[in-house]
């Protein structure tokens, strides 16, 4: 199952940054610039999640949210809203009139993908698989225990991320800078040949003996998950 996330913000360059991450991740995005637009879309199809901004054209986020927990269908709708710095006293009111959740701008987008994730296995746990899996690795994103064909792997916490990332979109090409991007964050000056170095690492620790290499490298492409390889 697809978790859907409505991202209703009119800051078009973050809309496109998140729907770009939460496409990467697995989930269908579904955007509207304006809050008036917003609920009218509401009436006709309910996410699974909200990405709320607080300053919309047509209706506020918080006009909204309000509106949303009125109706019998979207009063269960899981909402984060997108607020701006120094909106501290709004942003109290924002969780009185019923958001389960915000981030302050600007927000690490690996934040925001973590919460979103805990609110989607806390409130719709069927969206969320707990446990990925590729070919004959398991990785399981609560207790953070990677296996390969029953064997357990030893993972740095970068090498983990890294591999979650690429399990979710099995047999996708990413560049260096897109997994720089979401691994690490846009915020954090990393060379991209650190992601070469922590793919080095992952190879080494889930490749043991004559088991197959899974990371494909494209040459001036970047790095995939393949799921068809013989265990
Ligand atoms: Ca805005």
């Amino acid at each position: 199952m697809i978790p859907r996330v409505m991202i209703v913000e009119d800051e078009e360059a973050l809309t496109t940054l998140l729907k770009y991450n939460l496409e990467a991740e697995g989930y269908a995005v579904s955007t509207v610039f304006r809050g008036d637009e917003a609920e009218i879309r509401l009436r006709e199809t309910v996410p699974d999640l909200l990405l709320l901004d607080w300053m919309l054209p047509g209706v506020s986020g918080i006009e909204l949210c309000r509106r949303i927990r009125m109706r019998d269908e979207t009063r269960a709708l899981p909402i984060i809203m997108l607020t701006a710095r120094g909106e501290e006293t709004e942003r109290v009111r924002g969780l009185a009139t019923g958001a389960d959740d915000y981030v302050v701008k600007p927000f690490s987008v690996p934040e925001l993908m973590a919460r979103i994730r805990a609110m989607l296995r806390r409130t719709k746990p069927e969206t969320i698989a707990a446990i990925l899996r590729s070919g004959d690795i398991e990785l399981d994103r609560e207790t953070h225990r990677v296996r390969r064909a029953g064997r357990e792997l030893h993972l740095g916490p970068k090498e983990f991320d890294l591999l979650e990332f690429l399990m979710q979109s099995p047999g996708r090409v990413f560049s260096r800078e897109q997994l720089l991007n979401s691994v690490w964050g846009r915020d954090v000056y990393v060379d991209e040949r650190t992601v070469d170095v922590h793919v080095g690492r992952l190879r080494k620790a889930i490749n043991r003996g004559r088991a197959k290499d899974p990371i494909r490298t494209v040459r001036g492409a970047g790095y995939a998950l393949d799921e068809q390889y013989a265990p």
